[in-house]
């Protein structure tokens, strides 16, 4: 019998390998990081290759920690960072150039353009997106463009394209499996969420010809097996989910009006919408959720740039913090900010203001301000941010959100939890697995194997670790936000 699922889960900063048994624990894990490549200011890259070397090196290292064979996965799941751009030669299986990772701001220009071109409500239809630098397709038309010898390959049908799921699948089956799931292939801006196909169309615009796409399947889709020369036997990849859409999985977020939010360096909030494609008119995006095929599921996503990464700058730039930990108990030293607001628009200001010329900013100091204050107050404002997304994700869907599933580096802070759920006035959960985006892919593999029968198992197996319930009065409430309001009108760039 093979009694554990394996999860990968491929990231921006590092990747991870995570072994969980029939009742979702844990058994063993390995994580490895892998350097980030600036080649000019704006751009960034990762090596193809240090990303194969650290997923065979953490799945290796996870089987032996577990103390297990790959002949004991019943399956495996694939979970990754999303829109990250690999082009690579499907003869030799060589990469044409670096992978262009999501954050990456080389064809913002291009972007722009495509916006004056008038050409923002078409992809919005198609896609879901708005036209921006973080989306494969420029990524893609970039690398035919600039790189030498790069067009007459994709010419000559040699060239293939993956968003580092793709790339890693294509890698392990030895070229046999060259696919990606609905998750993945909605953030690329080349795939139609409604029909759920490549766009012709876009595909023209960008000059990306057809055949360098990989075919899109369901995120539970039996995908084939890994060349046994990785592991020793071959596993069956039966998973495969963007990290985002994979988290609101392992929230088990899966019925209409189900919200998580992830607490990282920057917010990601994404509410389940079911078979309904939401539009929006706050500046949320639409994408696909993942499901087992039949009929598509939506999600609406906002994000928020700076999170947890306030608690950082605290930490290594004011130096006011010697860990993002210690950020809690600074905070409860004082009973309010003391009308100390900071808004963390240190890159602009996201949905649903939308101001690239917006700026960080700390308002209501007073003589009485001290460290405490300020702390407390750059813990509050991740709390706003999240709230305005909220109220964004509300006002598009028509749904009153009443339960916000929460996780994330940041969501182990009693005190930014507590908060939250005062200022929505919702309860805040937080599950005791935080690796929730390892567990949607091992989810998504382990119910395709029909290693877990159904849903209602894993709801059994999914274990709350604290529920933060809403007791802000409504007047303190009212005149917290409106303090934020105020302190936000301050940073807008006009
Ligand atoms: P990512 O996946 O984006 O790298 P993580 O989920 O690992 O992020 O979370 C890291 C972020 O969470 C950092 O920005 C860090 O400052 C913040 N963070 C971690 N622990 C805490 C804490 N106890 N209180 C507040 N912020 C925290």
């Amino acid at each position: 019998m093979k009694q554990y699922i394996l999860s990968l889960d491929q990231g921006t900063t590092s990747t991870r390998a995570i072994i969980f048994d029939k009742n979702s624990q844990i058994i063993a894990s390995a994580a490895r990081e892998f350097p980030q490549i600036y080649p000019q200011p704006g751009w960034v890259e990762h090596s193809p290759k240090d990303i194969m070397g650290t997923v065979v090196a953490v799945t290796g290292e996870a089987l032996v920690r577990a103390g297990i064979s790959a002949s004991d996965i019943a399956a495996m799941g694939v979970t990754n960072q999303r829109e990250t751009t690999f082009v690579w030669d499907k003869k030799t299986g060589k990469p044409v150039c670096n992978a262009i990772v999501w954050q990456c701001r080389r064809t913002a220009e291009y972007c722009e353009y495509l916006k004056t071109a008038g050409l923002s409500q078409t992809i919005y239809q198609k896609t879901g997106l708005v036209p921006d630098a973080y989306f494969s397709a420029t990524k893609i038309k970039w690398i035919l463009d600039n790189v030498e010898g790069a067009r007459t390959l994709a010419d000559a049908g040699r060239l293939a394209f993956g968003t580092a799921d793709t790339f890693i699948l294509w890698q392990l089956s030895r070229g046999k499996i060259f696919a990606t799931d609905y998750t993945n292939a909605s953030r690329t801006m080349l795939f139609n969420i409604h029909t759920l196909k490549w766009d012709e169309e876009l595909l023209s615009l960008f000059d990306i010809p057809a055949d360098m796409l990989p075919e899109v399947k369901p995120s539970g889709h039996n995908y084939g097996c890994t060349d046994e020369s990785f592991f020793g036997s071959p596993i069956a990849v039966c998973g495969v989910a963007g990290d985002q859409q994979s988290a609101l999985f392992g929230q088990l977020c899966l019925d209409e009006g189900d919200v998580k939010n992830t607490y990282g360096t920057g917010c990601f909030l994404l509410m389940n919408t079911g078979d309904k494609a939401v539009k929006s008119s706050n500046g949320l995006i639409t994408t696909l959720a993942a499901s087992f095929g039949g009929k598509p599921q939506y999600v609406l996503e906002g994000s928020v740039f700076v999170g947890g990464a306030v608690v950082q700058w605290l930490r290594d730039e004011l130096k006011i913090l010697t860990s993002a930990e210690e950020s809690e108990k600074e905070a409860l030293k004082v009973k309010n900010s003391g009308g100390v607001y900071v808004v963390p628009a240190f890159t602009g200001l996201g949905a649903p203001y939308w101001d690239s010329d917006a700026r960080g900013a700390i308002l209501g100091i007073t003589r009485g301000t001290n460290r405490s204050h300020i702390i407390r107050a750059a813990l509050e404002g991740i709390a706003y941010e999240v709230y305005d997304l909220v109220e964004a994700m509300q006002k598009d869907s028509g749904i009153k959100i009443t339960r916000l599933a929460v996780d994330g580096g940041a969501s182990k802070n009693n005190f930014l939890m507590q908060f939250q759920a005062d200022i929505l006035n919702c309860s805040a959960v937080r599950p005791k697995i935080p690796e929730t985006t390892a567990l949607g892919a091992a989810y998504l593999a382990g119910l395709t194997a029909g290693f877990w029968k159904n849903l209602n198992e894993l709801k059994k197996n999914a274990a709350v670790d604290r529920v933060f319930t809403p007791y802000m009065s409504e007047k303190t409430r009212g005149e917290l936000l409106n303090g934020w309001q105020k302190a936000v009108r301050h940073t807008r760039g006009s």
